[in-house]
Order: C-alpha cells, then structure tokens, then sequence
C-alpha cells in the first residue's frame, strides 16, 4: 500500500472506528457486522427498557453477556447468552456480528455464537424495548435469530412460551444453578408436549407441578390468575406452534417477569418502584418445602427456617459446595455409615434410633403389622434396608434407604408426625430426645449432658442473634427485636390507623422496605401457640392476601409486620376518597371484588388449615401501588385467641358486616365471611356504608334498596354511587347485587361459597335471581328497623340479629 493508498484509507478508517464508537455510545440499540461490544460497553433498547452487556454476578469473578432491565435499579438479568461459558476478561472478549452470526469472542477464541449460519454483510442484532435480542438480515429485514426463541430462566411479557413447530423446538425455561450462577439449573418450566398445560419438572423428567389445563380463560391448577387485573393470557395454537403469550393490561408503567427460580419454584415478580424492589406475586409450588425432594435424600425441608434445608444430625451434606451455595438436591449422606454385623451379614449392627418429633414423613411409607411400638423398632432393627420407623395410632410404618421429603412442621400441623431414624450405634450426634438402644455409659452421659448444654448455650446465642438479622426478601419470616422495630417505626411515630385488636404503625427496615406494623392488644395466647399461629399465617401467600413478614414477642409485647400497602384501605377510597384520590371507577371496583374472593377462596379451601377470618370489611381490604387488593388480618380469631369474638362484636366498624350467627351464638363456619363480603359488595355499588343517614336525617339500608331494585323495582343504575355519573355495566351491577343478595341470607346454608362467587364474578356461573330475603324484606316492608343498623348502642344490634326470622 503506497502513501496516496494510505492517505485515501485512513479517513475510512477513522469513519468506522467513528461509527464503532457511535454503536456503543449510549442509546444505541444495535450491533451491525464492523461493530462490537467489549468491556463496559453496552447497548440500550430504543424505549430505554432493557441493555445489554457483559455483567458479572456478584461473588463471581467471571462475565456473561446478559440482558438486564434498564429502568430497574437492582441488577436483575432476563437472558444470558453464554450460560455455560463465562469469559474471564471483558476487556479481551468481544460480542460482534461476524458472518451473519453473532459471535462472543475472548481472546480470538469463539466462546458462543448464535450459529445462524447465514452468510451475510448486512446482518444486525438490534435490542428491542420488549427484552427481545435479534438479528436481522438487513438486506431483506427478516429476524433470523431472536434470544426469546433461546430463553434462560425469564419469560417476559410479549415472548412467546411453547413450542415451535416450523424449527421443531421447544422454548423452555430453565432455572440458573444458583442464585450467582447462570448456568443450566436442575429446573424447567415449559409447555407439556400433549396439552395446553405448563410443567415444571427437575432433570426434565421429574414433575414438581403442573398449572392444569388452560380453559380459555385460566390454567385449571391456578384460579386465583390475575387474568382480569394486570396481563392477559393468551394461548396461540396456529401453523407456526402452540404457545401462550402474556400482554399487560396497562402496559405503560408496570414492570414484571415470570422467572424459573434455581430453587424450584415458578415465580413471578413485580417491580416496585417507590420501594425499589421485587415483589413476589405469584410462586408455585407454593412453599419451598413443597417442592419435591427440594432438599435432597435425607435432608429436612423448613419453610420458617433459613437455610430452607438442614441435614438431620448423624448426616452432613454430600456436596458441600453445592450445598452451601443453595443447591441441596444433593442431599445429605451419613457421617457414620451402618455397618453390618460381622458374624451376620444380613443384619446391622446394634444401631441406635434418633427420635424426631413434628416431623412430615418422608415418602414410600410401609404399613407393617406389630403388635406395639417395640415390635416396629425390632422389625425396623432387624431390616438389613430399614432407615427409619414410625408407631403412630396402633400401626408401624417404616421406611428403606434414603429419605426423602422430610419436613419439620409447627405442632398444631395435622401431619406432624413422631419418626424415628437409624443411626449408627456410635454415631455422637443423637440428643437427650434420642433413644438409645445400646449401653451407654456414665462418663459419655456427662460428656452428653455438657455438650448438650453447650449446644444451647450456642442456639440460643445464634437465635437471638437471627432476630436482628432480616432473612431472604422473597418473604421468609422474620422474628424481630422489638427494639428493631421501634427503631423502624421511629419510636411508632406513623400511626396508620387503629382497629379493635390495636395499632398499625408505618415503618422502613434498614434495606429500605416499608413495613406496617401492628402492636397487637390482649393476646391470650401462650407463647408457643401464638408462635405456632404465626407461621402458619406467615406460610400463606397469595396475590391477594397481606404478607405477614415478621413479628416479634418479647413477654406482653407481640407484634405483627406486614407488608405495606400503599393505597390504604378500601374504606378510604370508598368512601372518603382524598382529594389527590382519584375516584375508584366501576371496572376497579369490580377488579378489586375479584380479587378479595380469589384472596378468601384460598384461605377457605385452598390453605392447609381453613382459616376463617370473621372480620371481612373495606378496612381489611389493603391496596397496593397497582390498587391489587390484599385481604389483611386472616388468622387474627386464633392468634388473639378468646378475646377476638367480644372484640368482634362490640366493635363499631365491624357490627355492619357480622354474619348474625356470630350474635345468636351459632357455629361460625366460613359462610360467615360469605355474608361479610357480600355486605361489602353493596357497597361497591353505592359508594357509602350500608346503613348511613342521608342529609335529611332519614337512614338508607341500601341492600334493602338494591334488593328492592333486583327484584324489577327499578333501574340498577339509579342506585348506583352517584359519583359514578351510571358510568358501570349494568351486567356486572346486576350481578354484584344479586350476588350480595344471596351472601346475605340468614340461612348460611343457602349463601353461595367464595369460590361459587369467584365463578360467577368471573362469568361462569350465572347467578339467578335471589330469593326474596326475610330479613331484607324485613326493611323494605318496616322502615323503623332500619334504626337498628345505624344506631351505633351495642344492644340494638343485638335485638335486631337476635330475632333474624321477625318480619
Ligand atoms: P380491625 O382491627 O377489625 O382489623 P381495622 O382494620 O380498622 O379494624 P387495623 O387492622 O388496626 O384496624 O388497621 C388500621 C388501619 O391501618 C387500616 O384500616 C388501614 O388503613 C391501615 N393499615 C393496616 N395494615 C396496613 C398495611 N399493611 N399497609 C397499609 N395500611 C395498613
Ligand atoms: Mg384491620
């Protein structure tokens, strides 16, 4: 190349090295073949929602390429292009456009590629706003390559989840190893190959849970879908594959994600903007406990304890690192393996039992016929295969080989069982609850006897230290110290509001959530029994139920955290609605109906224990930033204990919405809620509490009044919240009515059950026309009883529900 050559190059060559630089700056949202990414570099989609580049998870010391969201705060990575391959240097690695490929390079060695195999100058990867990473083929500007067609462990909103059928692939999420490593995970989620239904299975045979059948509107195994609230579903089954695909309702603001977590779990997230975080608003399995074999062969599985898996003593995990970095499919394994007898092959030594107490049993149980507790030890004893035996109402059970399933349960659980588990005869481990079959002797029972005081001493220590420290934000309990919330109250400065059990403060924890905290007032709980209801209520979760986070009981002083949600209470959005409130349009007020009787379906039937909550009322009703409802203070009967109905039903704001049962004394089942929400369903409609004194003096039972309505006495609209100028579906006001009209007869029996209500409120169950209630009648037809549900005396409450049948 001669001077005049060089002299006509060298502008080229700034040109490119000029359009380089441009490509990287930011706001670019693309790669064209000449350019490359390298080092800090990254490329941003043209709405500013996701970027891509290299990043580094944080104890790690390598990079991926990854596309992240932009506008989150905490780095939250949606896809990772060289999950198996990490490079070492950023700085020597390169992300180009080399063949109609897109190539990752470190040090000139091909790392991962896109494999297109489409030999063209004019290919480019562009990022779009969606989170979807393509290339193009410029010259006829067709996408042949895009990252939602490859997904790690995320599925965003728009990206297909199915199956293609033109390139015979299944698009398949699969969880990272762990929390810091990208690679392939032991968990998928993707759409069953015979049906419209998704699976999650470990190893891609082991199925951990399926969402049922997709029905049209939602997957059988998840009612409470939020289908109506935030995102559509819809399933696509044409020539080109069968998929679903996710849109956003109102796409504009709201951030979220499904991601297959590396611990088993399905989840999906939303971003919280004021509080700068995730929240979880959907997992399946439910618990983490409920994920099969989460913990591996022999390990115990503890939904209230952190690390979730432990291994039983006499048993250490059998891959230490894995373990340690939240992987425990591995199990444990035993530190003293059982040794046979020498003189007899076919029979163990004399092997000690370590009794375990609340414990759920592992799978592959044996029913074995003894005749008493000693014959099912000795059966066990003189098993060569036989693990661990259980006596348990008159019947043996034992178990062979590896344990798995194990899960250490709260003693008021229906499935806490007493086990036993062999060990070998030596093996240290056993405790004063172990019962020990071989002779042990005095000098090793005073060895036992300080090393067991000393494990306390150190428990103890540890515990109290566990109270100050806050656990995973994924919504594990939390027992905190009540100076910690004082502290995160400002000495319970911010007083939300004040109910009949006690206060609710506003507070923020040292990371930053914002908490509500309740002091609870005249607990008659004993310490272990409220601590039982406490994680029992702390298990449950669901899109529509208040998360309980935390609490605290130090002697008199018990408390509750709860997540905060930061719309307040229905009351005030019903019916003082601030000035800087919006009013709440008839489509929220339905949405936010649906949502409550999703949230009291579950507590009904879908809970472990049914729990009733008695105290159904626009008060109980939380809304969160996307004004999703949350139903607050389930469990409170049985944490408060026997004060809870005298609180009940001498409370002023509670009376209005008492079943009559809880006054005439009846049984309180779970139509008792029924009836609650169904007198806050009219409430919907009119926009005031059911009994409240108009301007001129005259009281308005408004259910008599939409009962009246119902019955073709007048146009729905006409009752409706006058705010509302009748903007509202006649249909759905109709519905609501004749709904709340059957949620309120006195005969629980004939009321509807929460998940009937669902099915009408979603459409399908058609609700008929109401039987011409006593009771309301009672209203219609005597205007002097309307008195009894506006004067506020305690006594003319009960006259009037004393005597349901009068009228
Ligand atoms: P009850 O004692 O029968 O539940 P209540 O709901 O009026 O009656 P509290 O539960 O003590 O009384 O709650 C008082 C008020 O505090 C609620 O009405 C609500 O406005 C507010 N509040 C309670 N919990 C939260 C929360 N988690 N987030 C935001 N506000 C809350
Ligand atoms: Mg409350």
């Amino acid at each position: 190349m001669d001077a005049k050559q060089n002299l006509f190059f060298v502008p080229i060559l700034l040109l490119l090295c000029f359009s380089t630089t441009f490509h990287f700056s930011s706001g670019a949202d693309s790669i064209s073949t000449y350019g490359s990414l390298s080092g800090d570099k990254t490329i941003i989609s043209s709405g500013g929602n996701f970027q891509l580049g290299f990043f580094k998870p944080s104890n790690f010391s390598k990079y991926y390429i990854g596309i992240w969201f932009k506008k989150v705060s905490a780095q939250t990575v949606v896809w990772v292009a060289n999950r198996e391959r990490p490079v070492t240097d950023k700085y020597s690695s390169e992300l180009k456009v080399v063949d109609g490929n897109l190539v990752l390079y470190e040090k000139g060695i091909e790392i991962w590629s896109t494999d297109t195999k489409l030999k063209s100058s004019s290919v480019v990867a562009v990022l779009l706003d969606e989170g979807n990473l393509v290339l193009r083929n410029g010259s006829s500007n067709t996408t042949v390559w895009q990252s939602w067609d490859y997904p790690s462990d995320t599925w965003l909103p728009g990206a297909n989840l199915g199956y293609d059928k033109r390139a015979n692939r299944t698009q398949v999420l699969t969880s990272w190893k762990n929390s810091e490593d990208p690679a392939h995970g032991s968990y998928t989620y993707e759409l069953d190959p015979i049906g419209n239904q998704y699976l999650l299975r470990r190893n891609r045979s082991q199925e951990i849970w399926n969402s049922g059948a997709w029905d049209g509107q939602i997957f059988t195994n998840v009612p409470e879908m939020a289908i109506r609230f935030l995102f559509n579903f819809t399933y696509i089954s044409n020539a080109t594959g069968d998929y679903f695909i996710y849109l956003l309702v109102n796409s504009s603001s709201y951030i979220t994600r499904f991601v297959m977590d590396y611990n088993g779990q399905i989840k999906q997230f939303s971003w919280l903007a004021d509080e700068e975080k995730w929240s979880l608003i959907w997992a399946e399995p439910k618990t983490q406990c409920k994920v099969n074999a989460y913990c591996g062969a022999n390990g115990v599985c503890n939904d209230m304890s952190s690390p979730f898996c432990n291994c039983l003593p006499g048993f250490k995990s059998r891959f230490q690192k894995s373990w340690t970095s939240g992987d425990y499919s591995g199990g444990c394994k035993r530190i003293m393996e059982l040794e046979c007898d020498k003189a007899n092959t076919t029979r163990r030594k004399a092997d000690i039992f370590q009794k375990y107490t609340c414990m759920k049993w592992p799978d592959n149980r044996q029913a074995i016929s003894t005749e008493n507790a000693a014959g099912c030890k000795s059966n066990c004893l003189s098993n060569i295969s036989c693990t661990a035996y259980a006596y348990y109402e008159n019947s043996c059970s034992t178990w062979d080989g590896d344990l798995f399933n194990m899960q250490q349960l709260s003693v008021n659980d229906t499935n806490c069982r007493v086990i036993f588990i062999r060990l070998h005869s030596s093996d240290s481990s056993n405790n004063n609850e172990g019962i020990i079959s071989g002779i042990v002797g005095g000098s090793i029972a005073i060895v036992l006897v300080f090393s067991g005081l000393l494990l306390i001493v150190i428990r103890r220590h540890k515990s109290r230290k566990a109270t100050k420290i806050e656990r995973g934000a994924e919504g594990t309990m939390v027992a905190f110290g009540y100076k910690d919330l004082q502290t995160a109250t400002k000495n319970f400065s911010e007083m939300l509001g004040k109910g009949g059990f006690g206060s609710v403060y506003k507070g923020t924890l040292p990371d930053s959530t914002v908490i509500a905290v309740k002091k609870l007032e005249g607990v008659s709980q004993g310490e272990k029994q409220f601590r039982n209801e406490i994680s029992t209520i702390g298990n449950i979760q669901h899109v529509n139920l208040v998360h309980l986070r935390g609490f605290c009981s130090e002697g008199n002083k018990k408390l509750l955290v709860y997540e905060y949600a930061s719309n307040g209470s229905l009351d005030s959005h019903l019916f003082n609605p601030k000035k800087d409130e919006s009013l709440l349009p008839w489509t929220t007020r339905y949405e936010i109906a649906l949502g409550t009787a999703r949230g009291l379906v579950y507590l009904h039937e879908k809970c472990r224990d049914c729990i009733i909550h008695c105290d159904i009322k626009p008060e109980n009703i939380l809304l969160d930033s996307y004004m999703c409802p949350k139903v607050a203070d389930f469990g409170l009967a049985k944490l408060v204990g026997r004060n809870f109905s005298r609180v009940l039903t001498t409370m002023r704001g509670t009376r209005g919405y008492l079943a009559p049962e809880w006054i005439s004394g009846g049984a309180i089942t779970a139509k008792a809620d029924v009836y609650s929400f169904g007198m806050m369903l009219f409430e919907f409609v009119s926009g005031r509490r059911n009994s409240e004194q108009t301007r001129d003096g005259k009281v308005n039972f408004f259910p008599a009044i939409a009962a009246n309505v119902i019955m073709g006495r007048g146009d729905i609209l006409t009752i409706l919240d006058p705010n509302l100028n009748q903007v509202a579906d006649v249909e759905e006001v109709t519905n609501i009515c004749r709904v709340a009209c059957w949620c309120i007869q006195e005969n629980e029996h004939v009321r509807p059950t929460m998940s009937q209500i669902v099915q009408i409120l979603e459409g399908f169950l058609e609700v008929d026309m109401p039987p011409d209630s006593r009771g309301l009648q009672v209203f219609i037809d005597n205007e002097d009883d309307i008195v009894f549900f506006t004067d506020k005396s305690s006594s003319s409450s009960l006259h009037i529900q004393s005597n349901p049948t009068r009228g």
